[in-house]
């Protein structure tokens, strides 16, 4: 297939114009993931993503990773965007353990937090049984779109469902124990996890932290609901899904209020009558604007949700 850059010559060309000398062409941005694990509590790190959306500069590397010490290795909550990834982390925690990594939990189907399983597919890879089923069903879409969205970053990448369901309640994981919480909200899906020793709550994509929460998939009085639970544990610390490492509870707050804001604008727009480019158009609060992968996040939200609110707010026409 000629490239875009080949058509746009030919294009310049075909109008009677001197096609322009190729423009350099930027070396594919190392195509290597640094991957650091930063120490947040006693035997626990995280591996903290960018703020921003997919794109071929982050390689997709926008999820973050907790990683708690086992009996026989290191127990890795999400796996990241891709094969590549995967392997980054498995080379960077063997300095943490030289054992590696002894078991895998993956949150929920979302492909940047599972598509990275492919390297620890002999290894135990929890997750709720209707994340495994989810990951089955949606795994080749996602592939395709994330091939789309990162190129090089994805070659070789296949998707890996979890191979081990769980249900919730107090689990074992290589000698770690876990309070599982199966919730919903954010997908069909969402487990949430307390790591008993520290206290610390691991809420997947349930919770964000100065990046704009992602709602593809999302249930938002599902979501409201399970942030409800979450903020009842109280819990002394909390990784979220997105954003960094939050000691006080923010990101559940401020997920909160990013989800009522939304909610509300949308019917306040069906209502109002404005269509959907107009609501894209809306200016944002200062406090979520200043989020990140902002406005695409809210462009991509009124693109998934307007449809469906506009459907429920406005009078039926029979
Ligand atoms: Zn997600």
């Amino acid at each position: 297939m000629p490239s875009r850059r080949a058509l746009l010559a030919g294009a310049a060309a075909g109008l009677g114009l001197t096609a322009l000398p190729a423009a350099p062409v930027f070396a594919q941005a190392k195509l290597r993931y640094d991957l650091a694990p930063i120490p947040v509590l006693p035997g626990v790190w995280m591996i903290e993503g960018v703020t921003d959306y997919f794109d071929k500069v982050n390689g997709g590397a926008i999820v973050n990773c907790a990683v708690l010490q086992g009996q026989s290795g290191l127990i890795l909550i999400d796996s990241g965007p891709s094969r590549r990834y995967g392997e980054a982390l498995a080379a960077t925690l063997r300095a943490l353990d030289l054992r590696g990594v002894s078991a895998v939990v993956n949150t929920h189907h979302h492909p940047d937090h599972f598509f990275g399983n492919q390297v620890f597919a002999d290894r135990p890879i929890l997750a709720l049984g209707d994340t495994l089923a989810a990951a089955r069903r949606d795994g080749d879409a996602f592939a395709d779109n994330m091939y789309r969205l990162l190129g090089d970053w994805m070659r070789g990448t296949e998707p890996v469902p979890p191979n081990t369901a769980l249900d919730g309640g107090e689990v074992t994981i290589d000698g770690r124990r876990f309070a599982t919480l199966p919730l919903s909200g954010h997908t069909e899906a969402d487990l949430a996890l307390v790591d008993v020793e520290t206290g610390l709550l691991i809420t997947g994509d349930l919770a964000f932290l100065d990046r704009a929460p992602t709602t593809p998939h999302a249930d938002l009085a599902g979501w409201q609901q399970a942030l409800t639970t979450l903020e009842g544990l109280g819990a002394p610390a909390v990784l979220p899904g997105h954003g960094p490492f939050d000691r006080t509870g923010a990101s559940l707050r401020q997920t909160r209020a990013y989800l009522s804001w939304l909610e509300a604008t949308l019917h306040d727009a069906a209502r109002t009558g404005l269509d959907m480019v107009e609501v894209m158009d809306l200016p944002l609060p200062q406090e979520f604007a200043a989020m990140g992968a902002q406005p695409q996040e809210f462009h991509r939200s009124v693109a998934h949700l307007f449809p469906g609110v506009e459907r429920a707010v406005l009078p039926r026409a029979n």
